[in-house]
C-alpha cells in the first residue's frame, strides 16, 4: 500500500519507537506522566536532529483523565476527550488483529512533530474506534491505562501486534524497534510469528522461531526498578483474549515466564540492547536480571519544550543555536547575574499570576517558593516534608518559604488519592502560617510554569524507586536548583552546594531520617543562602544550567541511542 502523505517518511524511516503514551503537546492528553513526556521529548529531539525515526502509540481519545479536587482533597476523575481530526491526519489504511477470537480493525492517525530545522518525525496514533468494530472494541484505544487487566491486555495487543501490522501495511521497512517500557513487547512476538522469519531446513526438534534475528532488531528501555511494578498477565486471561493471535503458548511461556506473562521478561528475552534510564537504575536492573546486560543511557528532557520564554530569550541572545546544541549552555557562567535573576523573577511572577487566577491565593514574590509536582503515589513520598509540622513551622519562622504542589493519582491508586487528601489536611493545619497551594490538573503546561517559577525544586522519593525522574532536569533548564533525595538521575546531577543539594545519602534510610535531613538542609543551607547571599544563590542557578541542562537533555540521550543501539 502506498499512502501519499506518508511517502516522504516510508523510504527514510529506519527506527520505530513504540510507547503506550507519547506527550505530543500539553493539550493532547495522550500521556499520563514521566514515561509519556520522555517519549515526546525523545521524538522532539529526533525531529530537531532530523533522525529517521517514527513514533507509534495509541490515540487515547479519552486521554488519561481530568482531575478535580474538592475542599477535602478528594480527587475525582472524568474523561479528557480530544478529537484526533483536529490535530492529526487520518491515514487511509486499516489492519486487523484477533481479540477474543473476533476481528478487531485498527486504523491510524498521523501526527507530525516538527523539528527546529524543519525536519519532521511522524507519529502514528492507533485507533480502534471504527464503525466496523463492535462497541466494546471501539473503546480499546480510548482510556490511557484505563479499566482492568483484560482491557490493558487488549490495548497492548493493539499497540504491539496492530502497530507492527500497520507499519507493514503502510510500506515501512524499519531496521530497529525501540520498546519504550514493556507495554509494546508483543511486537517482538509478532516479528517472531512472521513466516519470513521462520527458520528453514530444521534439524529434528529444533524450534522454527528465529529468536536471535528478532533480538537483533529490538531495543528495550526498562523504566521500573521493582518486579511488582512490571506489567504481568495471568495466562488464563491471555489464552481467553489472545488465543487467536499468539503462536504456541509453550514458546510464549519460555520467553515471558512460566507463572504469568511478564512483559518485561518478554522484552528482555527478545531485545539485544537493554537500557536502564539512569546509571543507578541500570545497576538495580542488572541485579534484578543478572542474565542480561543492562546499559545506562540516562534520560533527558527536550531543551525548547522545557525552557520558559524568559530563559529562552536569554539563551537566544547569548547562545544562538542552543536549541540544536544545548551543550552551548556550559558557558552560562559568563552571563551577568542580573540577567539570570530578571529572567527568573519574570517566570516566578507568571507562576504567581497563574496561582492567583486558579486558586485565588496571592503568594509573595519576595519569599522563596519550594515546588513539588509529580505523580501522587506512595513511593514519591509527597508527604515527607510534612512529617513533623512543628519542625516545619519553626523552619518557616526563621526563614519564610511558600510551597506549591500538584499531581494526579492514578484512578485505581487508593494510596495515592489518600496522599492528596492528607496534603490538604496539612494545608488546613498550616493555614495562616505557611502558604501552601495545591494546583489541580498537573499537565505539561503547568509543569513548565512550576519548574520555571519556583525557587527550589523538591524531590523526595523512596530509594531506589525513582528510576530516573525528569522534572528536576526541566528545572535545571530554567536555573532552578533541586533539593532532592539521592536517587535516579540526581545521583549523577547533584554536586552538593554547586548544582543543588542532596537529602540524606545514597544509602536507604528511614522516612524520619530523610525528613530530618530535609529540614536541616532547608534551614541551615538552602534558605539562608537564598536570603543572605544572593550572588551565591545565582551561582547555584548558573551551575544548575551549565552543568546539568547541558547534559541531561534528550538531544544527548537520543544521540547516544543512535550511536550505541540503533546503528548496529
Ligand atoms: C516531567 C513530568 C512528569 C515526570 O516528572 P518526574 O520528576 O519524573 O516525576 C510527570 N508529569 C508531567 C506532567 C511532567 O511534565
Amino acid at each position: 500500500m502506498s499512502i501519499p502523505m506518508l511517502r516522504e517518511f516510508t523510504t527514510r524511516t529506519s527506527i520505530a519507537y513504540f510507547s503506550m503514551e507519547i506527550a505530543l503537546a500539553y493539550d493532547i492528553p495522550t500521556y499520563s506522566g514521566g514515561l509519556g513526556v520522555l517519549a515526546g521529548d525523545t521524538l522532539r529531539s529526533a525531529a530537531d536532529l532530523a533522525l529517521p525515526i517514527l513514533g507509534i502509540t495509541l490515540v487515547s481519545r479519552a486521554g488519561y483523565f481530568l482531575q478535580k479536587i474538592d475542599e477535602q482533597g478528594r480527587q475525582s476523575e472524568s474523561p479528557d476527550m480530544w478529537e484526533p481530526s483536529s490535530r492529526a491526519e487520518q491515514v487511509n489504511a486499516k489492519v486487523a488483529v484477533e481479540i477474543e477470537r473476533r476481528t478487531v480493525w485498527v486504523g491510524a492517525w498521523l501526527y507530525r512533530i516538527k523539528g527546529q530545522g524543519g525536519a519532521e518525525v511522524p507519529v502514528l496514533l492507533l485507533d480502534t474506534d471504527l464503525p466496523e468494530n463492535q462497541l466494546d472494541d471501539r473503546e480499546i484505544t480510548h482510556f490511557l491505562y484505563g479499566k482492568d487487566a483484560a482491557y490493558r491486555l487488549k490495548q497492548e495487543i493493539v499497540l504491539g501486534v496492530g502497530g507492527m501490522r500497520m507499519l507493514q501495511a503502510l510500506g515501512f521497512h524499519v531496521r530497529k524497534h525501540h520498546l519504550n517500557e514493556g507495554h509494546s513487547a508483543f511486537l517482538a512476538l509478532e516479528l517472531l510469528n512472521n513466516l519470513e522469519y521462520r527458520k528453514q531446513d530444521l534439524h529434528a526438534g529444533e524450534s522454527p522461531y528465529d529468536v536471535p534475528r528478532v533480538r537483533s532488531q529490538s531495543i528495550f528501555t526498562t523504566h521500573t526498578p521493582v518486579e511488582a511494578g512490571q506489567d504481568q498477565f495471568d495466562y488464563g486471561l491471555v489464552e481467553r483474549i489472545a488465543d487467536g493471535e499468539f503462536m504456541d503458548m509453550d514458546e510464549v511461556r519460555k520467553l515471558a515466564g512460566e507463572g504469568s506473562l511478564n512483559m518485561t521478561r518478554l522484552a528482555l528475552n527478545l531485545s539485544d540492547y537493554v537500557n536502564g534510564v539512569a546509571k543507578k537504575h541500570a545497576e538495580v536492573s542488572q541485579k534484578m536480571f543478572p542474565e542480561y546486560e543492562v546499559h545506562a543511557i540516562t534520560n533527558g528532557v527536550h531543551p525548547d519544550t522545557w525552557t520558559s520564554e524568559q530563559f529562552a530569550a536569554l539563551y537566544d541572545n547569548y547562545f544562538p543555536g542552543w536549541r540544536h546544541e544545548p551543550e552551548l549552555l556550559v558557558r552560562v557562567d559568563q552571563l551577568p547575574n542580573q540577567a539570570i535573576w530578571d529572567a527568573h523573577t519574570n517566570a516566578k511572577q507568571k507562576l504567581l499570576d497563574r496561582i492567583k487566577e486558579t486558586s485565588g491565593q496571592a503568594l509573595d514574590p519576595t519569599i522563596p517558593i519550594l515546588g513539588f509536582a509529580r505523580r501522587m503515589t506512595a513511593y514519591k513520598r509527597p508527604d515527607l516534608l510534612f512529617t513533623d509540622l512543628q519542625s516545619l513551622r519553626s523552619l518557616h519562622r526563621e526563614h519564610p518559604f511558600q510551597l506549591v504542589m500538584a499531581g494526579k493519582a492514578h484512578p485505581n491508586d487508593e494510596g495515592g488519592k489518600y496522599l492528596i487528601e492528607q496534603l490538604h489536611q496539612h494545608m488546613r493545619e498550616l493555614a495562616n502560617e505557611v502558604a501552601v497551594v495545591y494546583l489541580p490538573g498537573y499537565d505539561m503546561k503547568l509543569a513548565l510554569e512550576m519548574v520555571s517559577g519556583v525557587d527550589v525544586w523538591l524531590n523526595t522519593p523512596l530509594r531506589p524507586l525513582e528510576a530516573s525522574g525528569t522534572s528536576g532536569m526541566k528545572a535545571a533548564f530554567n536555573g532552578v536548583p533541586s533539593l532532592s533525595v539521592l536517587d535516579g538521575w540526581w545521583l549523577e546531577g547533584c554536586i552538593e552546594g554547586v548544582t543543588g543539594w542532596a537529602v540524606g545519602t545514597s544509602e536507604i534510610r528511614s522516612d524520619i531520617d530523610d525528613a530530618n535531613d530535609l529540614y536541616n538542609k532547608l534551614g541551615k543551607v538552602v534558605l539562608p543562602l537564598y536570603y543572605e547571599d544572593r550572588a551565591g544563590w545565582i551561582a547555584v542557578m548558573k551551575d544548575a544550567i551549565s552543568k546539568n541542562a547541558s547534559v541531561f537533555n534528550t538531544h544527548r540521550m537520543i544521540r547516544r541511542y543512535a550511536t550505541e543501539a540503533y546503528m548496529f
